[in-house]
């Protein structure tokens, strides 16, 4: 065991013990976090990986400033999409040419959903959580509009219910790993063979759970993946997400989006379009290089990372939060929307309060900064790389203090800003 919490009461001494102890404590380092920030939302936004600096600043002055064009053969920039997804394959258990970083999540969702679609013909079904991430919902049913036929089945909760949506009609399933809200995770093994034994395809958006834990797509025999890279792997606002195509769907994956950079040979600039081999060919644009590169930075930091142990951490680390929350804050008010089983949990922690998002403004201006989900959640990321057992400490403290004080019932703290 790398993380054991004692069992009786824990103080803030007891916490500092834990982080001196900690064999990732030196990771945090590699990480430009602001002194006095206790940063829990590493699940939103990653902070900013300190080699992404120096190689952004190469990108810019030597690649982009004097390389010029040049730069697409000389800087790896044409490759840059292959190359990045190769470096995060081993994140996913994938091989690295199954995996590529392209457009955004929900983009790439569009594009997978479509090619799954097609590669089950006859099947008309998508099967999607309603209370899964809204771009993924939306996504699904805006190929009800756009595809003749094809229909959004909504699953009503539990892992049961796969099983219930499923039948020779069903084409995809599409979920997420873990729920964004409530951090709830599902097996993906398990999900995947109920999938597989209606013969459909099964599509897991990795976004909340990927830098967070072991994934192994190839043992639990994942057909199409997709996911963030901007929020545990810290690849920077914005940041291009991935798409995993398992080898075995290569040969007839098709995009519904054939871009000239999935083309086979895109500077023949030929007349007909041809897809280039393997998952190449889910690129559709020009790739954004400067946001590759910060990307890059950052995965290069996880090379090495044993994800077991960071997965270890990230239960520690929960677990010990929402104890402290329980024997600290005051009884009533809060209630813990995760799941108490770590095994059914990712790496953040939701707590519903009726007035969630004044809470978590007060918890802001005291720099504990984690977010607000409507319509009352609030939510605390652990990113096990660079947060520690008294960030856990500081910020359940400080959540006492705020509830206790009632410091959040202030007219500024209520104003909604656009982004929660
Ligand atoms: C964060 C997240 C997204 C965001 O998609 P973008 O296209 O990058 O905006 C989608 N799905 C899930 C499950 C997420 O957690």
């Amino acid at each position: 065991m790398w993380y054991e919490l004692a069992a009786d009461a824990l103080d803030r001494e007891a916490c500092a013990r834990l982080d001196d102890a900690d064999p990732l404590a030196a990771q945090r380092a590699a990480f430009a976090l602001p002194t006095g920030v206790v940063y829990l939302n590493g699940n939103s936004l990653g902070p900013l990986p300190q080699a992404a600096v120096a190689r952004l600043e190469h990108a810019i002055q030597h690649e982009w400033g004097r390389g010029l064009v040049r730069s697409w053969n000389e800087a790896g920039w044409f490759d840059a999409p292959r190359r990045v997804g190769g470096k995060m394959a081993h994140l996913i258990g994938a091989d690295a040419d199954e995996v590529v970083i392209a457009d955004s999540t929900s983009v790439n969702l569009f594009k997978l959903l479509v090619a799954a679609l097609r590669l089950r013909p006859g099947r008309h079904v998508v099967v999607v959580d309603p209370h899964d991430f809204p771009t993924d919902v939306y996504v699904a049913q805006g190929l009800e509009r756009l595809i003749r036929g094809c229909e959004v089945r909504s699953l009503d909760g539990g892992d049961e219910d796969v099983v219930q949506a499923l039948d020779e009609r069903v084409a995809v399933v599409a979920l997420s790993h873990v729920d964004y809200k409530t951090a709830r995770r599902r097996d993906l093994a398990a999900v995947t063979k109920q999938a597989h034994a209606a013969g459909a395809l099964m599509l897991w958006d990795l976004s909340h759970s990927v830098g967070a834990m072991p994934i192994d797509v190839r043992a639990a025999d994942v057909d199409l993946a997709v996911g963030c890279s901007y929020k545990y792997l810290s690849g920077g606002p914005g940041s291009p997400a991935f798409l995993y195509v398992a080898r075995r769907l290569h040969e007839q994956f098709a995009s519904p989006l054939p871009g000239w950079m999935g083309h086979a040979a895109p500077f023949e600039f030929a007349a007909e379009y041809v897809p280039a081999a393997g998952v190449s060919r889910a690129l559709c644009g020009t790739p954004p290089i400067l946001s590759l590169a910060a990307l890059e930075a950052a995965l290069d930091h996880w090379h090495g990372t044993d994800l077991h142990q960071v997965r270890a951490k990230s239960e520690a680390l929960c677990e010990l939060f929402i104890r402290l929350v329980e024997e600290r804050c005051p009884s009533g008010e809060l209630q813990v929307a995760s799941p108490r089983l770590s095994g059914e949990r990712g790496s953040h922690v939701a707590l519903r309060h009726p007035h969630g998002y004044a809470v978590m403004q007060a918890l802001i201006a005291r720099g504990v900064i984690g977010d607000f989900r409507a319509p009352d959640l609030m939510r605390f990321g652990f990113a096990p790389l660079y947060n520690r057992f008294t960030d856990a400490w500081d910020a359940a403290i400080a959540l006492a203090e705020i509830l206790v004080a009632r410091s959040w019932d202030k007219a500024e703290y209520a104003r909604r800003r656009t982004v929660t």
